[in-house]
């Protein structure tokens, strides 16, 4: 069983390098980069090449349909908080969320430090 899943970069075929060669020989055609994971593009393009050839083809569409801000987003006490954890006191609290704005902090347990809820995408506590 095979994993492997294709560069999303639209040109990903046009860049000319050797791994990108397909066929016999006399009959070479590039192809697009296939592999096992990818590092660009939140792990879907195999370059910065492609990841931006990404963008410039889909990127205002991609705005398009997740909305676009149009209006100023703003940092408040509410949404300043951040997950941390404390590499240096092994005494002390070791995981905490700490408010940019207030400077609070305020302890939390390794399963709220490692879960991805404890805040929402826009850095309101979740907990
Ligand atoms: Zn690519």
């Amino acid at each position: 069983m095979s994993d492997l899943t294709y560069c999303q970069g639209p040109k990903c075929h046009t860049y000319d390098t050797k791994d990108r060669k397909r066929g016999p020989k006399g009959n070479k055609r590039n192809e697009t980069r296939r592999r096992s994971s990818f590092y660009y593009l939140d792990g879907h393009a195999c370059s910065m090449n492609c990841e931006r050839d990404w963008f410039n083809v889909y990127g205002s569409r991609a705005l398009d349909h997740f909305g676009r801000i149009t209006e100023p987003r703003v940092l408040t006490q509410d949404n300043a908080w951040s997950i941390r954890r404390n590499w240096n006191h092994p005494d002390a609290d070791t995981f905490y969320a700490y408010n940019h704005l207030t400077e609070e902090r305020r302890p939390i347990t390794q399963s709220q430090y490692e879960s991805d809820n404890s805040i929402t995408d826009d850095g309101r506590l979740n907990i």
